[in-house]
């Protein structure tokens, strides 16, 4: 497919209609494509699964994605079957986003670091089965880290300054309300654009 358009916006509505997200064209595609949601047209409300809005003819001019076999419609709208599948948008977990969450200071005693100063810690340590996530990774200066050493922390009699989580996405409403699209309008009013998702 195309890369340019993967990142483009699509609305999300619920299966009563009302949005709840925007997402990029890559996971609404792919929504679209494991039987999650179907397209809606927004002149006239027809929906369309997968297969049948594969179906449809490009216009002229008209953006597209390429496809192994076909060119596909961009789809600015899609409404879930159900709303539990759909979870919010995680943030993925690497050196460089657990540094940022972290903000740079180490987790034990608090003070801020240059990158190169600092560690990633693994809380259960990995010897113990600590696996390698937002809950079980922090920020550590290379002494607490040596310190610790491959022990927990009541082990270590360390105490971690907060609990570590994953961070909270950005709202990808306020991501992509300056990129709405005129389709949109007839999904959400002006006034729920005004009230809701401005940050
Ligand atoms: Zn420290």
């Amino acid at each position: 497919m195309r890369d340019t358009c993967l990142a483009d916006p699509t609305l999300v509505l619920n299966k009563n209609w009302l949005p709840i997200q925007v997402c990029s064209v890559r996971r609404a595609v792919t929504m679209l494509f494991k039987g999650l949601a179907r397209v809606v047209e927004p002149e006239d409300y027809s929906l369309y699964d997968f297969e049948s809005w594969s179906d449809l003819a490009i216009s002229n001019g008209e953006p597209y994605l390429q496809g192994v076999s076909r060119r596909i419609r961009i789809p600015e709208v899609i409404v879930l079957h159900g709303c539990d599948r759909f979870r919010r948008p995680q943030v993925v977990f690497t050196r460089r986003n657990l540094f940022r969450r972290d903000g740079n200071s180490c987790q034990y005693c608090g003070r801020q670091f240059s990158t190169e100063n600092l560690s990633i810690d693994h809380v259960v340590p990995r010897c113990a089965g600590g696996v390698s996530s937002w809950s079980n990774c922090v920020v550590a200066c290379l002494s607490c880290n040596a310190r610790k050493g491959g022990r927990s922390t009541r082990e270590a009699g360390m105490r971690l300054l907060r609990e570590p989580v994953e961070p909270p996405s950005q709202s990808a409403f306020t991501l992509h309300v300056t990129r709405r699209k005129a389709s949109w309008d007839h999904f959400v009013s002006e006034a729920y654009w005004n009230t809701e998702l401005k940050p």
